[in-house]
C-alpha cells in the first residue's frame, strides 16, 4: 500500500518567529523564537507534517508538538520552497495559496446546440438573474470564487490530500482543479434549491451533502448559465465541459472525493475556528468562506475564465 500520510519536512534557516500568548504577560500576544523545550536550540530546527498531525525536530534529535506549528503551516512552508519564495514574514504564510496552478486553455464553454433560452420563471429560479442584477457574475462565478477559498483552507491541512492533489507529490493539478469545480457546483445546487442567491450564504454541511455519491450524476450534469444583460452566457469552462463530459466513473469518482474532502475539512475546520462564534452565528457551519480573513488572498471572480 502507497503512503498517502503526505508527510513533508522542511529545515528552518535561522530563528523562526511563532506568536505567543500569555494572559498575564503585557502585551498578551508576543513573537518569539521557536526553541527546543528540552534543550532550547533555536537554530537548525526542522518543522514536519504527517497527515494532519506535525511536530518539530531539534538538531539534538528532540521532538515535540507546538501549537504553532500546524500540519497546514508546515505545508505551506514547502509550497514556498517549491515555488522559490523566500518566506520574508512568517506570520504571512497562513496567505499562502497552495492551490496548483493548471495550465490550460480557460475558454468559456459554447452554449450546445439545440440549446433553449429557459422560460422567464426559470430564468428567474436557475439562471439567477437576481445575483447577476447585482454582481454581473453568475451564481456558478461566484461559487467558483468560494470553492478556490475553501480549497486553499483544506488542502494542506489533510496529508492524504495534499498526496493526491499536488503534483510535486505525485498527485494531479487536473484533480485539484476538478475538485473545486465539483464543490462549487455542489454550492450552485444548494442556493439554486435553497433559493438562496448569495451563494456564499450556503451551509457548509448542505454542500458536504449534496456531494455524496448519490448526487455525483445530477452535478454532472449540470451547465450553468448567466444571463448578463440581453444574452445567456455558460459559466463553465470549455475545458470542463469536456471532462465533466467524458471522464470514465473511477475519474470523475476521484474528483467527487477530493471535493467532499475539501468540504468536509474545511467544515472541520470552520467549526473548530468559529466555536466562539456560534452562538452569534445561530448555526454552526455557514460557510465562511466570506470570512474577511479569507478575503486577503488574492483570488477573485476572474481566476477560473479568460
Ligand atoms: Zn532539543
Amino acid at each position: 500500500m502507497s503512503d498517502i500520510s503526505g508527510t513533508v519536512k522542511v529545515s528552518i534557516v535561522g530563528e523562526f518567529m511563532v506568536q505567543r500568548y500569555e494572559e498575564d504577560r503585557e502585551p498578551s500576544f508576543y513573537e518569539a523564537p521557536l526553541a527546543c523545550p528540552v534543550c532550547e536550540s533555536d537554530i537548525g530546527l526542522t518543522l514536519v507534517a504527517r497527515r494532519r498531525d506535525s511536530s518539530v525536530e531539534c538538531p539534538n534529535g528532540h521532538t515535540w508538538q507546538d501549537p504553532s506549528i500546524a500540519a497546514a503551516k508546515v505545508r505551506r512552508l514547502v509550497f514556498l520552497s517549491w515555488t522559490g519564495q523566500a518566506v520574508a514574514d512568517p506570520s504571512s504564510v497562513a496567505y499562502t495559496n497552495t492551490v496548483p496552478a493548471l495550465d490550460e486553455d480557460a475558454a468559456r464553454a459554447d452554449l450546445p446546440a439545440g440549446w433553449t433560452e429557459p422560460g422567464e420563471d426559470d430564468v428567474y429560479r436557475n439562471v439567477e438573474i437576481g445575483s447577476s442584477v447585482y454582481f454581473d457574475h453568475g451564481l456558478l462565478t461566484m461559487a467558483l470564487m468560494y470553492a478556490r477559498r475553501l480549497a486553499m483552507m483544506s488542502l494542506p491541512v489533510d496529508g492524504g490530500l495534499w498526496q493526491r492533489l499536488q503534483p510535486q507529490m505525485g498527485g494531479s493539478a487536473i484533480d485539484a482543479h476538478m475538485a473545486i469545480v465539483l464543490t462549487a457546483l455542489a454550492m450552485y445546487e444548494v442556493s439554486v434549491r435553497s433559493g438562496n442567491h448569495d451563494v456564499g450564504e450556503a451551509a457548509l454541511a448542505q454542500v458536504e451533502a449534496m456531494l455524496r455519491p448519490e448526487n455525483a450524476a445530477g452535478l454532472r450534469a449540470l451547465f450553468p448559465v448567466a444571463y448578463p444583460p440581453k444574452q445567456f452566457v455558460p459559466e463553465l469552462r470549455a475545458a470542463d465541459v469536456q471532462r465533466l463530459a467524458h471522464a470514465d466513473s473511477d475519474t470523475f469518482e476521484r474528483w467527487r472525493r477530493a471535493a467532499a474532502d475539501i468540504t468536509t475539512i474545511a467544515l472541520d475546520t470552520t467549526v473548530e475556528r468559529t466555536a466562539a462564534y456560534a452562538g452569534r452565528l445561530g448555526q454552526r457551519g455557514l460557510l465562511v468562506a466570506k470570512d474577511p480573513y479569507r478575503q486577503q488572498h488574492d483570488d477573485d471572480l476572474t481566476w477560473y475564465l479568460n
